[in-house]
């Protein structure tokens, strides 16, 4: 979802009735499927106090082990390896457990704001930690960092003409509710030891993963015309660590079961392009509703200001 359109389509939806939601929420599919993913490894936003990377690789893994999700994609910022040696471990801990890698570029560059050629630069590079740590597994899978695509038609065909030249596949995304912007927060709340605001924060990400989920969903049955198999875009950080058995326990209380990237993107929706557009920019539903000025259903943004301000 591009951040600038949000006050628009707040305005814009304040004549919808609570009426029109409800049935709205009544026409999402009984039995929707999702791909659970992860950006940003090994390194994915600021550490709680008495953390490192080795720790949370440790219980993500754990968690997801639990949650019977071996084979999960993370997308990797290769130079974020190379001389951590706590990285490096948070890199093997992944693998070892039968978790899978994609690229998610070199440094993490927003594509618009790099050259077409750059940025192909920045995927070559990343291809030395993608085969040095993911020699047994399907690497070539490519996650944009920013939901960026480009700015213009011609970067969006160059880099992707780029990646399907050098057999990678795309790791799309439906469903993001930004769960990266919590884990700030978690970490001065916790120094704070703020119970309350530990709280809010809980309730809160739970609540906004519950919305946004919802938009997604809402959204591809106005791009495709009906709901299609998940990927849901989470990131390696500390807080969607410690809050991944009650997020996917929220999950399957509406109803979702779990299945791999690449079944997901099996879907012949994964097939399809959007038509040319102007701006490349957010999840893929989002994508198709842009190339077709399909206006936004109405959802309530996340709380950024107070995630900013909380337990400074
Ligand atoms: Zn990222």
């Amino acid at each position: 979802m591009k951040t600038f359109f949000l006050a628009t389509l707040l305005s814009l939806s304040l004549v919808a009735t609570a009426t029109a939601q409800t049935e709205e929420q009544k026409k999402l599919d009984a039995h929707p499927v999702v791909a659970l993913t992860f950006d940003d490894l090994p390194v994915a936003g600021n550490l709680p106090p008495g953390m490192n990377r080795t720790k949370v690789a440790t219980e993500l893994v754990a968690k997801l082990k639990a949650a019977h999700m071996e084979g999960t994609y993370a997308f990797v910022i290769g130079s974020k390896i190379a001389g951590d040696p706590d990285a490096e471990q948070a890199m093997r801990i992944w693998l070892d457990a039968g978790m899978n890698i994609g690229s998610h570029t070199w440094t993490h560059p927003s594509l618009r704001e790099v050259t077409t050629a750059e940025y192909i630069d920045e995927l070559e590079k990343n291809e030395a930690p993608l085969a040095q740590y993911g020699q047994l597994h399907d690497w070539r899978w490519f996650r944009y960092p920013y939901l960026d695509e480009g700015e213009t038609a011609a970067k969006y065909d160059a880099v992707r003409q780029w990646l399907f030249a050098h057999h990678y596949r795309v790791a799309e995304v439906t469903l993001d509710f930004e769960d990266w912007a919590w884990n700030n927060a978690y970490g001065r709340c916790l120094a704070k030891n703020d119970a309350a605001s530990l709280q809010w924060l809980h309730d809160s990400y739970l609540d906004n993963a519950k919305e946004f989920v919802r938009l997604g969903r809402e959204e591809e049955r106005l791009a495709f015309g009906h709901e299609i198999p998940n990927v849901l875009l989470l990131h390696a950080t500390a807080f969607t660590t410690h809050m991944l058995p009650e997020l996917i326990a929220q999950l399957q209380g509406e109803g979702f079961h779990f299945a791999a990237l690449a079944e997901v993107e099996s879907d012949p929706a994964y097939a399809q392009t959007p038509a040319k557009t102007e701006d490349y920019n957010g999840t893929m539903p989002d994508l198709f509703m842009d190339a077709r000025h399909l206006p936004y259903p109405k959802f309530t943004p996340q709380p950024k200001e107070k995630l900013e301000s909380i337990c400074k």
